[in-house]
């Protein structure tokens, strides 16, 4: 993603501090306070502009979202999207997803979005990919029996590399698709990067894991 630096990101995001939580940490075991319901929570890894985490609040209000995305710059444009929408059930995190641990308790997630996760190519980065079993450690800790990872991705090397990452954990992988757009799936929320990719006609993988 091209990054641009806005300065003032992180004061105007200080401004907004019900939707994007300033101590995340403290939140831990607690996010059903936060939100003031006992609804499911669904988490995105990497939200960026935050579309898709927007859209689905807004598709089902029943379900509590929190987007998590490291730049500041770019959660900025995520949080002014949450404000427009005026969905009281999504809220961002400002944070690396590594830290996930930190933030949510054991099993206090049912799902998890990754949505057009940086690929990272070459075999010395497979650790920073999302789908890396490191990750998926971690996501299988803080969900519920039964969670999901749900991938959605441009690149065929990141979806087959995911595939492989998520059986060899011992995942159920099911609903797999390898052209999303053209398949009969049903509720999609595109992303911005989808958009992107699929107005240039490139097809878009998808699947979901099951832990065990
Ligand atoms: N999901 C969005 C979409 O589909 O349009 C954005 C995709 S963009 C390629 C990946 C995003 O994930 C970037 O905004 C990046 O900053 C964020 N990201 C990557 N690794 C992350 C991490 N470890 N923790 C939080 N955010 C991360």
């Amino acid at each position: 993603m091209r990054l641009r630096n806005k300065p003032w990101a992180k004061e105007a995001i200080a401004k907004y501090p019900h939707i994007v939580i300033p101590n995340p940490k403290e939140c831990r075991g607690k996010w059903n306070e936060v939100f003031g319901n006992k609804n499911p929570i669904h988490i995105e890894v990497g939200t960026g502009k935050g579309r898709f985490v927007t859209g689905m609040g807004k598709q089902h209000q029943d379900i509590n979202y929190i987007g998590i995305e490291k730049y500041t710059s770019v959660l900025l444009t995520a949080m002014e999207r949450v404000v427009e929408s005026e969905c009281t059930n999504v809220k961002l995190l400002n944070e690396d997803v590594v830290e996930l641990l930190e933030f949510f308790d054991e099993g206090e997630i049912e799902r998890v979005y990754i949505n057009f996760t940086d690929p990272w190519p070459k075999n010395r980065h497979e650790k920073r990919r999302l789908t890396y079993k490191g990750f998926l450690c971690q996501y299988e800790t803080v969900m519920k029996s039964g969670g999901e990872v749900h991938l959605k991705t441009d690149n065929q090397g990141l979806f087959e590399y995911s595939i492989e990452s998520f059986s060899s954990y011992g995942m159920k992988v099911q609903n797999v698709s390898l052209h999303l757009h053209k398949s009969n799936f049903e509720g999609n929320v595109m992303t911005e990067y989808e958009q992107k990719f699929s107005e240039k006609g490139m097809p878009i993988y998808r699947c979901e894991a099951v832990f065990r």
